[in-house]
C-alpha cells in the first residue's frame, strides 16, 4: 500500500494541536469528508485509526463504485481517495482516538500520540463485521469468504454458497444471493431463526434456499480460494466436510462508537443517532458512514455521508464566524 502518511506541520503548544475540522477514521466516509473540508480550505486533519483505509481496504475488488467500469482494488480506491483529499490540503496522521470530551469547546480528543482540540469533529470510525474466528476465515476473506452480499454476490453466479446467521441480515442477504447462486444454504446454530416472520416465510419458500439447523462452520477449506467447509452438528457432534464456493458471514456488525457512549445518543446497537444532515446531539459534532448507518453499509453511501458531514461542518463554522 502506498499511503503517504504526512505528519502534521502546525506547531502544537504543549503537544496539543488545534484544528478546525478533525476527522476520526480513514475509510471512505472520513476521506470523503476530508476532501470536502480541504476544498473549503479548512486544512482538515484525519486520524487513521488502526485500520488504514477502513474496511474496503480488506477487499480485493470493488465493482459497485461508479467511475470504475472494470472494478478497482479496495486498497487502490481508498488510496485514490486519500491522494485527492491531500491534493487540497488535508493531512492524514497515523493516530487513534482513545478519549473524547465533547462537553467543552473546542472539543478535546485524546489520541495515542497526542491531544487535539477541534472546532468541529466528524466521526467516521465505521463498524466491524463480527467474525466467526475459525481457521481459514481470515486467510480466505476476499477469496470466497465475504461479509457483504451486495458487494460480492455477483462473483458467485451458479455457485454453491453458505450463509452463517439466523437474524434478519442473514436471511435478507441469503435471499439476495439467490439472484446469483445455484444454491444458498443457511447455517444456523439453533433450530429456530431470530429473523422476523415475513422474512422467514420468504426464505423458506425460496427454492434455492436450504437450511442446516443446529450446525456451525468450524473450518474454511481451500487453497487459492474456498473449496469446502467443515460443519459440526452441535447436538449430535457429527462433523462433515462439504464442497462450497463461498461463505457469507452475517452474525452482526459492531459500530466503533464506544468512545462516544456517554456523550452522544446511540441506538440500542451502538450506532450514533443522526439524520440526513449528519448532525448529532452536540452542535459541531457530525457522524458519517457506518458509525451511524446500520442500513446501507456501502462505500458509496459512506462516502456520500462523509461529503454531507463536511458540508455541514463548513456551515457550522460559518455560522460561528470561524471562517
Ligand atoms: C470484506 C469487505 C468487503 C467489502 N466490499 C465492498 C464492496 O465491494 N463495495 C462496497 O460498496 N462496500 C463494500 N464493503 C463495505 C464497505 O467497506 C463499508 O461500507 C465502508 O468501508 C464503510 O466506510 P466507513 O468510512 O464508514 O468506515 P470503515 O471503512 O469501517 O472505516 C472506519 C475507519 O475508522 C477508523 N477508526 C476506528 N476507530 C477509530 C478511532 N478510535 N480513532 C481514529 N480512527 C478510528 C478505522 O481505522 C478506519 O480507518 C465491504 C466490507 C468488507 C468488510
Amino acid at each position: 500500500m502506498d499511503f503517504n502518511l504526512t505528519g502534521i506541520q502546525a506547531t502544537p503548544s504543549n503537544g496539543v494541536q488545534h484544528v478546525k475540522v478533525l476527522i476520526l477514521g480513514s475509510g471512505p466516509a472520513g476521506l470523503s469528508a476530508a476532501l470536502y473540508a480541504a476544498r473549503a480550505e479548512l486544512s482538515p486533519l484525519v486520524l487513521t485509526g488502526s485500520e488504514l483505509g477502513g474496511q474496503v481496504s480488506l477487499t480485493y475488488t470493488v465493482e459497485n463504485y461508479p467511475g470504475f467500469p472494470n472494478g478497482v482494488g479496495g486498497t487502490e480506491l481508498v488510496e485514490l481517495f486519500q491522494k485527492q483529499a491531500e491534493r487540497f490540503g488535508a493531512k492524514v496522521e497515523f493516530d487513534t482516538a482513545t478519549a473524547v470530551n465533547l462537553s467543552q469547546r473546542p472539543f478535546e480528543i485524546t489520541a495515542v500520540n497526542k491531544k487535539y482540540l477541534a472546532d468541529t469533529l466528524i466521526i467516521s470510525t465505521g463498524a466491524t463485521p463480527l467474525h466467526l474466528n475459525i481457521p481459514g476465515e481470515q486467510e480466505f476473506t476476499g477469496r470466497g469468504v465475504s461479509y457483504c452480499a451486495t458487494c460480492d454476490g455477483w462473483f458467485f453466479k451458479d455457485k454453491d454458497v453458505f450463509v452463517v446467521g439466523g437474524g434478519d441480515s442473514a436471511l435478507e442477504e441469503g435471499i439476495f444471493l439467490t439472484r446469483y447462486a445455484r444454491s444458498v444454504s443457511i447455517v444456523h446454530r439453533r433450530k429456530e431463526l431470530r429473523a422476523g416472520a415475513i422474512l422467514q416465510s420468504r426464505a423458506k419458500s425460496e427454492s434455492k434456499i436450504h437450511f442446516m439447523w443446529n450446525t456451525v462452520v468450524t473450518d474454511v477449506l481451500g487453497d487459492e480460494k474456498v473449496h469446502g467447509l467443515r460443519f459440526k452438528n452441535v447436538e449430535s457432534g457429527e462433523v462433515v466436510d462439504r464442497p462450497a464456493d463461498g461463505l457469507f458471514i452475517f452474525i452482526g456488525h459492531q459500530p466503533n462508537t464506544q468512545l462516544f457512549q456517554n456523550q452522544l445518543d446511540l441506538d440500542e446497537r451502538g450506532y450514533i443517532k443522526t439524520g440526513i444532515t449528519m448532525e448529532t446531539r452536540v452542535p459541531g459534532v457530525f457522524v458519517a458512514g457506518e458509525a451511524g448507518d446500520p442500513h446501507y453499509r456501502q462505500v458509496i453511501t459512506s462516502a456520500g455521508m462523509g461529503a454531507a458531514a463536511a458540508m455541514q461542518a463548513i456551515r457550522f463554522l460559518e455560522s460561528q464566524d470561524r471562517i
